[in-house]
């Protein structure tokens, strides 16, 4: 089977170990049309590549660049540093909790419409094609623009196949709003995952979203000032250990660029790509994660996401 990816279609069997939920850039849109001093594309650039070069080395072999049109989404960019990193990257389409203003005087479909061409055309009038589409609902929950955004991604699920991931506030439960909104769109809660679902040590609140069918990320490790990694690393632990396994996906939600965090939040020494290969999963094993398990979760599950394909 092919997905999409920055340089073309690639064979699903060739995706390997994958990060499901980090950015290339996570940046204001528009701010560096305004401003492009402000603009360090070369830098931005390199750094990227150079940090892509390194975790290919120690088995990294791709990542999804969960970044869509309101993250200054750039494809070029991401299949320039893909060629001379070796490492896949996926592009996104859909929105984040603070998205682009256009979005909230226009009807669901005509925001679908914009999400399938991202994923049936392209991105940006290139040729690259959206793999994945985001939802994201944050502390106020599941708003009136909230809830269109959501219903959006879903019906551009549903008339394309790419699978849904998506940002939530976990501390509120937001993504059990989400599922209930995409069960209202007859989307099948096993082709979404729940992100920033490790953020908290809540472990009823995780089963349930796996009961209700969906996979969930645990996809911030390195944010130590939301959750520190011992906790996180104890979460993975438990969570293996009660057979979730087969539900789970890792990442970071790192970034070669970022200009919405504080300085002190960017200076947090783990939050970079090798942190789980590094760090976690060498923790991990100690303490009974399995060798299975570790590839369940970063290589058969992500395989397995992008291979339930077809609109329905
Ligand atoms: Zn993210």
């Amino acid at each position: 089977m092919q997905v999409e990816s920055a340089t073309g279609p690639i064979d699903t069997a060739n995706l390997g170990f994958t990060y499901m939920h980090e950015h290339l850039i996570a940046a204001t849109p528009g701010l560096y049309t305004s401003y492009p001093h402000l603009w360090e594309g070369d830098k931005i650039e390199r750094e990227a590549t150079e940090r892509l070069r390194r975790v290919h080395a120690k088995g990294v072999r791709t990542i999804i660049d969960m970044s869509p049109a309101d993250f200054h989404r750039d494809p070029l960019l991401a299949r320039r540093v893909s060629a001379a990193s070796g490492v896949n990257i996926l592009e996104t389409t859909g929105a984040y909790v603070h998205s682009i203003l256009y979005f909230n005087t226009q009807e669901c479909d005509l925001i679908a419409d914009l999400f399938v061409r991202d994923i049936a055309v392209g991105i940006n009038g290139t040729d690259i094609k959206a793999a994945v589409i985001k939802g994201a609902t944050g502390p106020d929950g599941v708003t009136p623009t909230n809830e269109k955004h959501l219903r959006a991604a879903a019906r551009a699920h549903r008339r394309t196949g790419a699978p849904i991931s998506t940002h939530t506030d976990m501390r509120t439960h937001r993504g059990l709003d989400q599922q209930r909104v995409f069960r209202e769109e007859g989307v099948d809660l096993g082709r979404v995952v729940i992100g920033h679902s490790g953020d908290a040590m809540d472990i009823p609140y995780l089963e349930q979203l796996i009961e209700n069918g969906s996979y969930i990320g645990l996809d911030r490790f390195g944010i130590d000032l939301m959750l520190p990694e011992e906790q996180r690393i104890e979460l993975l632990v438990e969570l293996c250990r009660r057979g979730f396994a087969e539900r789970m996906v890792l990442s970071h939600d790192a970034s070669a660029m970022v200009d919405f965090v504080s300085p002190a939040f960017r200076a947090q020494p783990n939050w970079n790509w090798d942190t789980l290969v590094d760090r976690i999963l060498p923790e991990a094993r100690k303490r009974g994660v399995t060798e299975e398990h570790i590839r369940l979760m970063t290589v058969d599950n992500p395989r397995a996401i992008f291979e339930a394909q077809g609109p329905y």
